[in-house]
């Protein structure tokens, strides 16, 4: 049967659309263990559902506790799971709380009002649901100037290990079940092989994934893709290493990214999804509080009992924690609600006329990461770019196969440089680079996410792939 262009189009559509309302119903259909008023009481209140609350919420309700996970944001929306969409939730009114810093004197120059935008997310799934996904493991030397027991280099990175399930030479087990792994969870995790040596980074590593696992990750392929491989062997032309995975060193080395995508089905993996959402279907011991806000803790005499905040409709209200209350709600506002409570240092405190409970440094050594943008010219039609993405094909490809440049996050390399030191200590991280591979029109998304000032020349040295 032959279809006129108007027909097709049409069944395009339909198809398109009913795959849409099947996403929908999908996410929209499963969410038992969201209340609308909670108990009067709890064993943990866990205040924010983002990255870190997930998991601790998770992990409390299996060892079959009372738990209350309160979040100031709603459940998020569906096309957060799609992995190249992250950067339109930036901004947004409803899932981004849009902190922006005081204008500032010495930085900030090419941003309106030399203000930084520092978006956070704010909805089930936290900053974990509009991120880009990258997955790299943290600078040994910062775990080790903390100085927490447990918290050391050495300690984190067997932990993460177990978690992500990396594995050289040969498949095995692992040797402890790691913690983070949910009640049922395979202790079994099987990765592909990657040679101990292997510098290419090709072989075997397209989808880095277990089957189980608490994190999942989707390793970008240098074969498929040209940028990354150019950015590769720039790597190696400047004399850095090239390495295959996140090798955990402070020696610096250019490699290819991996990302928490859940490779079969072409979607993010936050842990939302690893932790928060089958544990919902799990425990009935375990609620789900949305669009309420901690505004402070509740003490009596020297302890904390409870909290205090505002439902959906504004209204104060109170639940009380029989063990303990989890403060997971991000790096600004676990600190406002600290400060709020009477924990803090006296010189913030006393202005605001809030009664010091404890005297402690909550909001200093405050640390950002800038982000300088370099937006380049290519000579070969070989970077995403909106019109390919909107191509029928790639619906087509995302919604059924869960693959093509929507199941992707657009981050395809990234590269630790380090500085040696003198002393002979090892060497110090100081910057990232990250390949986004995005085309002209997410220059435009991202001047705007990121406050850049129109004005700011980004051409000619500075543009994206010339078209046609
Ligand atoms: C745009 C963007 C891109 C990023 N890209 C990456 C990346 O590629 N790789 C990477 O590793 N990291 C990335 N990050 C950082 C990473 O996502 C965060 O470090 C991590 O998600 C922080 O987890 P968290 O649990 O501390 O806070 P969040 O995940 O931010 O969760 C805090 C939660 O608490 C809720 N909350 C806040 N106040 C209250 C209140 N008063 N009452 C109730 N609930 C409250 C919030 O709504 C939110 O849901 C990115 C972050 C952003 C914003």
């Amino acid at each position: 049967m032959k279809l006129s262009w108007k027909q097709g189009l049409g069944v395009w559509a339909a198809t398109t659309s009913c795959l849409l309302l099947a996403v929908w119903l999908r996410y929209y259909l499963t969410d038992n263990g969201f209340i609308k008023e909670p108990n009067q009481t709890y064993d943990y209140i866990v205040v924010g559902a983002g990255t870190s609350g997930c998991v601790l919420a998770a992990k409390l309700a299996a060892s079959n506790s009372k738990v209350l996970v309160i979040e100031a944001g709603g459940e998020p929306p569906w096309y957060s799971w799609i992995p190249i969409v992250a950067p339109i939730l930036q901004g947004s009114e409803q899932y981004d709380w849009r902190f922006r810093t005081v204008p500032q004197k010495f930085a900030a120059g090419a941003l309106h009002g030399n203000q930084a935008f520092w978006p956070q997310g704010k909805m089930v799934g936290g900053s974990g649901q509009m991120n880009f996904l990258i997955h790299a493991t943290g600078s040994p030397s910062d775990y080790d100037s903390w100085k927490v027991p447990g918290w050391d280099s050495h300690t984190m990175k067997t932990a993460l290990d177990g978690l992500t399930c990396w594995t050289k030479g040969i498949v095995k087990p692992f040797v402890a079940r790691p913690s983070f792994l949910l009640d049922g969870e395979s202790e079994m995790c099987r990765a592909p092989v990657l040679a101990e040596n292997s510098t290419s980074c090709s072989e075997n590593a397209q989808h880095f994934q277990c089957p189980s696992a608490a994190v999942k990750l989707q390793r970008v392929n240098a074969t498929e893709k040209p940028l990354l491989k150019a950015f590769l062997d720039a790597g190696r032309a400047c004399g850095h290493s090239v390495s295959e995975m996140d090798r955990w060193s402070d020696t610096g080395s250019f490699m290819a990214s991996h990302n928490t995508i859940d490779g079969k089905a072409g979607q993010r993996w936050s842990t939302y999804s690893s932790h928060l959402m089958p544990a919902m279907k799990r425990y009935s011991n375990l609620h789900v509080l949305t669009k309420s806000s901690v505004t402070k803790l509740v003490w009596r005499r020297n302890k904390v009992i409870g909290i205090q905040y505002l439902d959906a409709d504004g209204r104060i209200k109170h639940v009380k924690a029989g063990k303990e209350i989890l403060l997971s709600a991000g790096t600004i506002k676990t600190t406002q609600i600290l400060q709020q409570s009477g924990i803090g240092p006296p010189h913030v405190l006393e202005p605001l006329d809030i009664p010091i409970k404890a005297d402690l440094p909550v909001g200093e050594n405050l640390q950002d990461h800038l982000q300088v943008p370099l937006f380049v010219e290519l000579n070969a039609s070989v970077s995403l770019n909106i019109v390919k993405m909107l191509h029928p094909r790639q619906f087509w490809n995302y919604m059924v196969h869960g693959k093509g440049a929507l199941a992707t996050s657009g981050i395809e390399g990234i590269a630790t440089l380090t500085k040696k030191r003198e002393d002979g200590k090892p060497s110090e991280p100081y910057g990232m680079l990250i390949l986004f591979n995005m085309g002209s029109i997410n220059a435009d998304v991202y001047t705007s996410v990121a406050n850049i000032k129109k004005e700011v020349n980004f051409d000619p040295t500075f543009m994206v792939e010339k078209q046609g």
